[in-house]
């Protein structure tokens, strides 16, 4: 798609892209930031205030990706800077335990009841990497089961059909991931128990853990069906693996206590991240003390990070856990349905066939009829409609995820002057979106 589809330009943007592509493969440090799947000049971003984003040239846009989930609370919300700010003056990192992680870890546990005792990190990557090896260790056995389209970030055995990213560039395997770090991760499609079982007896005894995302946001919303996250533990507790819930998109974001507030289902393990970093790099996993109390130090299995539990990070995360009472997340949910509303009618209207797919306040909509189950059905969707949506709504103001495998989030500061310029923008887009060819 080239950019002179596009009646506007990002001078500055571009600018800094041409830089940006000098020195840094592609031009980004995460490669959906690059725009590939949707065509145009990514946007660089000066400052956010708010539910608002404004780029290097200048324009302001209401921001559904919230840094892909963390900034709940809108973007520079006074009281997570002012703990920042009291934070950084105390000095950046100490290479010693301090109260700072404590009290984060406390605040997690205390609102996620499965979770007895965490383990802080920087990136969700570390926390589904050092999870998995927790499992292997604890269970001392070595196939994972995981499912397409979920995305447990770049962890080696994890990237395989791994959604968002990886479904954006269409890479099956990555290179650089050894045939038997693949071949210890048997990759099932998603809400299919069936195969979770059937797996489970062509592999008696050597599966360490099936890990899922809490409900996945990562081949854009697909919610497990009612019972398929029970039917996992019940998998799992009867032939001897651990059910490890990946909630680092859902956790403190879907509820006070994550996915699991809104399910119940208990996992063995989970990891957290976005949200519970303020913004800044940190993240977690946790969950049966019996099973942690094999990490080292307390027992043999390795797990180190230089910054783990930095307390410039945990000051971020713990400030904004602190904001999220009951009443954000009643707002949260209340503007997520009302833009969700808005967008159904703008396409019907239209006569675009779509399907909005929804998880507590995460949502996404697929250009396709549907339900969306799977990442099979979420890969069937008419992709090609949701670059011209994109870019009409980009070129009105409103900043969606630049893929059509992605969660849209909306945070406590997406106030009526927000809402009003999505739903201004919005005609123009389904417009676009009825007319776009493949
Ligand atoms: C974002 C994400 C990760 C990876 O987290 P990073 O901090 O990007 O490494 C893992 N799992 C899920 C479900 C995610 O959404």
């Amino acid at each position: 798609m080239s950019e002179l589809a596009y009646p506007y330009e990002a001078p500055a943007s571009q600018a800094l892209f041409d830089r940006a592509a000098a020195v840094t493969p592609g031009g980004v440090n995460s490669p959906v930031r690059a725009f590939r799947a949707v065509g145009g000049t990514p946007r660089f971003m000066v400052s956010g205030s708010g539910p608002y984003l404004t780029d290097a040239d200048g324009r302001e846009y209401v921001d559904l990706v919230c840094s892909w989930g963390p900034m709940i609370l809108g973007h520079a919300h006074p009281e997570v800077v002012a703990a920042v700010q009291e934070a950084v003056a105390r000095g950046t990192s100490f290479g010693t335990p301090a109260e700072g992680e404590v009290a984060l870890a406390e605040a997690m546990v205390e609102r996620v009841a499965p979770l007895e005792e965490v383990r802080l990190v920087s990136s969700g990557t570390e926390a589904t990497m050092s999870a998995i090896r927790l499992a292997r260790g604890f269970t001392q056995r070595t196939k994972v089961i995981k499912f397409a389209g979920c995305y447990h970030g770049h962890v080696d055995s994890l990237l395989a059909a791994a959604g968002s990213g990886v479904a954006t560039f269409a890479l099956p395997d990555t290179p650089g991931v050894t045939g038997a770090q693949a071949s210890d991760t048997i990759v099932l499609p998603y809400n299919d128990l069936d195969a979770v079982h059937a797996a489970f007896a062509a592999h008696p005894g050597e599966i360490a853990c099936v890990i899922t995302e809490a409900s996945p946001g990562n081949m854009g919303v697909v919610p497990p069906l009612p019972g398929f996250n029970q039917g996992l533990k019940d998998a799992c507790a009867a032939n001897g693996a651990l059910f490890v819930s990946d909630e680092v998109m859902t956790g403190f974001r879907t509820s006070r206590a994550g996915w699991y507030g809104v399910e119940g289902v208990v996992p063995d393990l989970m990891t957290f991240g976005k949200v519970m970093g303020g913004g800044f790099p940190a993240a977690a996993f946790g969950g049966r003390a019996d099973v942690m109390a094999h990490l080292a130090p307390a027992g043999p299995v390795y797990q180190a990070g230089t910054l783990s539990g930095n307390p410039v990070a945990t000051a971020a995360g713990l400030a904004q856990l602190r904001l999220l009472d009951d009443a954000a997340y009643a707002k949260v949910n209340a503007v997520s349905e009302q833009i969700q509303g808005l967008v159904t009618e703008a396409l019907s209207k239209e006569g675009v066939a779509h399907t909005l797919q929804t998880a507590s306040n995460m949502f996404s909509v697929f250009f396709t009829d549907g339900p969306v189950r799977d990442y099979e059905d979420a890969k069937a969707q008419e992709s090609f409609r949701y670059t011209a949506f994109f870019h009409a709504l980009l070129a009105n103001g409103v900043y969606l995820p630049p893929s059509s495998f992605e969660s849209w989030f909306v945070s406590t500061a997406h106030d009526e002057r927000a809402v009003q310029r999505i739903a201004d923008a919005l005609p123009a887009a389904a417009r676009a979106a009825a007319e776009a060819t493949a």
